[in-house]
This record gives C-alpha cells, sequence and structure tokens, in this order.
C-alpha cells in the first residue's frame, strides 16, 4: 500500500458559484501529514528503502520535511531533519511528533541544508522537497486518481514553490493521455521565481523571498518545470499575499478545511474570477494543503491589509 492516500474529488458549490464556472476540488489537504507532498516524497522514501537506504535526511521545516518523517516512521527507517533557527515552534513539534530527529542550525535554509547534505552517509538517502525525478513520480499519482474518477477539467490550477507538483501534475496529466489540458501556475507576488523563469526561459535565482506563502518560496524554480513550461500548455498567475490569506479564510469558510497561504494561493484566482480563468468551463484546484497553517496566524498576517 502506497503511503500517501487516494484523496476526495469533489465538485464545490461555493466556489463554482464564486467562479461562475464548474469548480472541482481535490483535496490533499487530507493527506496524512498534511500536504500533497507525501506522494513524492513517499515514493521516493519507498523506492530508496528498497535499495538499502537505512536512513533520510532531509533540510525542510515545511511540508516536505514532514512528508519525510512520516514516511520514515511508516517504513520503520530514521530521519534526520536539519532546520534553520527560523523554523516556527509549530514545525519542529510536529516533526518530533513524527519522531524526526530535528538539528536547528544556521540563520537561512541554505545554512541549514548543507548541513544536512554533509551529514549523509553512504547509507542514508537524502530527500529533496521538489528536483528529483522520483518525486515528480509520485506527485503524478495525483492526475491517476483524477483521470480514473472520469472526471476530464478544461484546466488544472496548483501552486507553485520550486516546481516539483507543477512537474509531477505535468508528468501525470502526460501519462493519462492529457498533455492538452493546460495547468494554471500560481505563485504570490515575492516568491514568483517560476514566473521570473518563464520570462527568460531558464531558472533564475531571485534576490529574496518577500511573501508570507513561504512554501512557495523556493528561490530558484528546478530546471524541469522551465523545460515542461515548452513542452505543455502552462499559463502563469500571480495573486497578492492578501488575496491568498483571504482565500484561506474562505476557504475555511466553505468547506470546513485549513490550509497555508502557499495553498490559498491557488484557491484566489478561482475566489475572484481572475481573468487568466478564460473561458474554461470545468476547473479543478490542487488543495495542496499545509500541515503547519494556524488561523491565529492567518489572522494576525491579514491584519496588515485591513
Ligand atoms: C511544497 C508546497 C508547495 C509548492 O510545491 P513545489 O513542489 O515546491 O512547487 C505548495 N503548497 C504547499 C502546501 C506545499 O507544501
Amino acid at each position: 500500500m502506497p503511503l500517501h492516500a487516494n484523496t476526495p474529488l469533489f465538485e464545490s458549490r461555493q466556489m463554482s458559484l464564486s467562479a461562475g464556472r464548474s469548480v472541482w476540488l481535490k483535496l490533499d489537504s487530507l493527506q496524512p501529514p498534511g500536504s500533497f507532498k507525501i506522494r513524492g516524497v513517499g515514493f521516493a522514501c519507498e523506492t530508496h528503502a528498497a535499495r538499502g537506504a537505512r536512513r533520510f535526511v532531509s533540510s525542510s521545516g515545511g511540508n516536505a520535511g514532514l512528508a519525510v518523517a512520516y514516511a520514515g516512521r511508516n517504513l520503520t527507517i530514521p530521519v534526520t531533519v536539519v532546520v534553520p533557527e527560523t523554523t516556527s515552534e509549530r514545525a519542529k513539534e510536529l516533526l518530533r511528533l513524527e519522531n524526526a530527529e530535528v538539528i536547528v542550525h544556521g540563520a537561512s535554509w541554505q545554512e541549514a541544508n548543507e548541513l544536512a547534505v554533509s551529514l549523509v552517509g553512504e547509507h542514508d538517502a537524502f530527500i529533496h522537497p521538489f528536483d528529483d525525478p522520483l518525486l515528480w513520480q509520485g506527485h503524478a499519482t495525483l492526475v491517476d486518481e483524477v483521470f480514473r474518477s472520469g472526471l476530464e477539467p478544461d484546466a488544472i490550477i496548483l501552486s507553485v514553490g520550486g516546481g516539483g507538483l507543477l512537474s509531477g501534475v505535468a508528468e501525470g496529466l502526460h501519462r493519462n493521455g492529457w498533455g492538452h489540458i493546460p495547468i494554471l501556475a500560481v505563485e504570490t507576488d515575492g516568491a514568483a521565481s517560476f514566473h521570473e523563469a518563464t520570462k527568460v526561459g531558464r531558472p533564475v535565482e531571485l534576490e529574496r523571498i518577500t511573501s508570507i506563502a513561504t512554501s512557495l518560496g523556493a528561490k530558484r524554480v528546478c530546471e524541469r518545470a522551465v523545460q515542461w513550461s515548452r513542452e505543455h500548455p502552462i499559463r502563469s498567475i500571480l495573486v497578492s499575499d492578501q488575496s491568498a490569506l483571504s482565500a484561506c479564510e474562505r476557504f475555511l469558510a466553505d468547506h470546513r478545511v485549513l490550509v497555508e497561504p502557499a495553498c490559498g494561493a491557488s484557491l484566489a484566482p478561482v475566489y475572484e474570477n481572475a481573468s487568466e480563468l478564460g473561458n474554461f468551463s470545468t476547473v479543478l484546484v490542487v488543495v495542496c494543503g499545509g500541515a503547519t497553517a494556524m488561523i491565529d496566524q492567518i489572522r494576525q498576517w491579514s491584519k496588515r491589509y485591513v
């Protein structure tokens, strides 16, 4: 049995009315570790376990690290996660609940990542948060599930951080004969590394991340994501932090599910019926989730805009 769940897929009445079209949701916020990440991470960890890995190492204090910790506990393989000092208490607590060893090191993710990489021994597997073909192969199962359901959307809306989800969904569309279905790739202003990359046709490094949607905060997207933009119809959409936050609030009210701003980002164009939705009559939103989301924090951030 895979480590990820086959998640609910349903039409949102409330969001369909907001957008004046049929809006379907793939609820990956209901994955046990809180986000879609377990699809790819679970597949990568199972593959490494079958090859004899004795430990998993991650440098993510977010959903990727949590997915590795969850996979390790379920496969009875120890997990070490190195996180920077900026990581929230909540994230560290969730990692420890999964029995991961948490090492706090460095002021930034770069420093934590350097230590993590240096710890990877001969029998360890380093699990990257977004740039790994095994990860994309696992993320692609999301599309397999939609395909098997019989629903054929006109477009798929998803959030982009480092481009792992995008690469996996594109792979899933192609392996199901759906290479014609466009992807609407959403980022927040201040975390627009995919948007910038598609302008010049190669990954570029952002100077800094200014968005509160930290799960979208990869300064540079993976090469594969940019390559997909040449092989698959992909439209880039930017939303404000404020839009992402209010989408989180509306989604909580509509569906009683709390998601991170990184996920609110892909709900925002639907709630605002953004022009980029064009004349697609049936759209599918990947509700990517977010384990560290807390309503107090979301409301705290929202106060900046009143
Ligand atoms: C990781 C993550 C993203 C971004 O995914 P990438 O594969 O890095 O593009 C978006 N939302 C949530 C909740 C995430 O955990």
